[in-house]
């Protein structure tokens, strides 16, 4: 068969340890030999990252803002530990954050459901979208330690420059502060981009803030939400069948956790750090978790949720066997050639990928499958393979669909 062609280049970000290989493999086995695959390649390893200054990274999503589609491998973070292991410049900052920064989106993350693989929680029928703020707040802090006798206050000199000032704290002993920050703009186009991927979805919208502790910060999230919504959306959801909710942080989560799934949970952007890990996990593994950055001018970057699994590296490297499971990484690029596919009306590019997915989800139920998904799998016939063998059988699999 004719491999089948691309116009539009994907950015292809590559990344680091366990995760590298798995991109290496899984671009050999399953789309190089059925995709004339067109990329521009940029190296997000936080080796290049290093000696690049991490220009790199600014670069690689520039590139997604002109080319619209981007496919991103899991990255380090580096930590203390990190300056050592790498011999750093500088303790980089996360990659993931410097490309929400420039791209300003929301990041929806959807659970991958297969037979067999039962979520925690009984009455989870359907998958739970989160949808993840991807600019500000304590993502782009200004935090120090304070020496005990020192008084901390909120200072803004306003345009005309006048200042106005307010306490945080008299320090009787040393402590900790932080000042953190969103802007309006950023904030409509969150509420914008949910309401728009749940109409796209068909999914009902919830969204949960602390504003009756966070008062004006909060606030301001929930009095955005509900004008654009009021504005913009009423008449379309009502005609979708869709609604939208507002509700409190504590009570949303005991809600989602009664609840059958099936809806879209907008979240600011710590709380969807922490929540999207803690439904990924309950529906089974963070390691089914698909990712999408979707900026507000429609530029989508496609990545796994989970990091770059790096005791599996360790192993990697001692020349042990792992068994990696790379579902979610095979969904960042199915993602993105689907999309590409769609942009630049290549149907056949679509239809690959979505047979890539049908064929990935098959290899599970037939009941091949990684390590992390054979301990928890209720499948009666189950077998355990090696992180490149799970990638042949899909392949095995995606042959005989082609
Ligand atoms: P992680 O890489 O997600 O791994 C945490 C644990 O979850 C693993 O040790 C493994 O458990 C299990 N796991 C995750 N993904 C798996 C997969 N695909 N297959 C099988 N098991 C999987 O998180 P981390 O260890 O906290 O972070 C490692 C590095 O990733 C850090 O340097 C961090 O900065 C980075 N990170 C990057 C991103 C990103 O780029 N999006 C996100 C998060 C973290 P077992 O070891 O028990 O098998
Ligand atoms: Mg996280």
């Amino acid at each position: 068969m004719d491999k089948i062609k691309m116009i539009t280049p994907l950015v292809e970000m590559d990344g680091d340890e366990m995760t590298r290989i798995i991109w290496q493999q899984l671009k050999d086995i399953l789309i190089l030999p059925y995709v004339d695959l067109k990329t521009e390649y940029y190296d997000l390893g936080l080796v290049h990252r290093n000696e690049t200054d991490d220009q790199v990274t600014v670069d690689a999503a520039n590139a997604t803002k002109k080319y619209g589609v981007g496919v991103k491998c899991a990255t380090i973070t580096p930590n203390a530990a990190r300056m050592d292991e790498y011999n750093l410049k500088s303790m980089w900052k996360s990659p993931n954050g410097t490309i929400r920064a420039i791209l300003d989106g929301t990041v929806f993350r959807s659970p991958i459901l297969v037979k067999g693989i039962v979520p925690y929680i009984p009455t989870w029928k359907k998958p739970i979208c989160i949808a993840r703020h991807a600019y500000g707040d304590v993502y782009k802090n200004t935090e120090m330690r304070v020496e005990g006798g020192s008084k901390a206050e909120l200072c803004v000199t306003k345009p005309d420059g006048t200042e106005e000032r307010s306490l945080i704290f008299d320090f009787k002993s040393d402590g900790v502060i932080q000042g953190m920050h969103n802007i309006d703009k950023s904030i409509s186009s969150f509420a914008r981009s949910c309401f728009n991927y749940a109409l796209d979805q068909h999914i009902d919208v919830w969204f949960a803030t602390k504003d009756t502790i966070s008062k004006t910060y909060d606030h301001r999230f929930k009095d955005i939400f509900a004008e654009i919504f009021e504005n913009e959306y009423k008449d379309k959801f009502e005609e979708a069948g869709i609604t939208y909710f507002y509700t409190l942080i504590d009570d949303a989560v005991a809600r989602v956790i009664r609840s059958e799934g099936g809806y879209m949970w907008a979240c600011k952007n710590y709380d969807g750090d922490v929540m999207s890990d803690m439904i990924a996990t309950a529906f089974g593994s963070l390691a089914m978790m698909t990712s999408v950055l979707v900026s507000p001018d429609g530029i989508y970057e496609f990545e796994a949720a989970h990091g770059t699994v790096q005791r599996h590296y360790y192993k990697h490297l001692k020349g042990e066997e792992t068994s990696t499971n790379s579902v979610a990484t095979i969904f960042a690029w199915t993602g993105a050639l689907k999309k590409r596919g769609e942009l630049d009306k290549l149907p056949e590019l679509a239809e690959f990928a979505e047979k890539l997915e049908k064929a990935t989800i098959k290899t599970i139920e037939d009941g091949i499958m990684t390590g992390d998904l054979y301990l928890i799998s209720t499948l009666q016939n189950k077998t355990k393979v090696n992180t490149e063998d799970f990638l042949k059988a899909i392949n095995e699999r995606l042959t005989a669909m082609l």
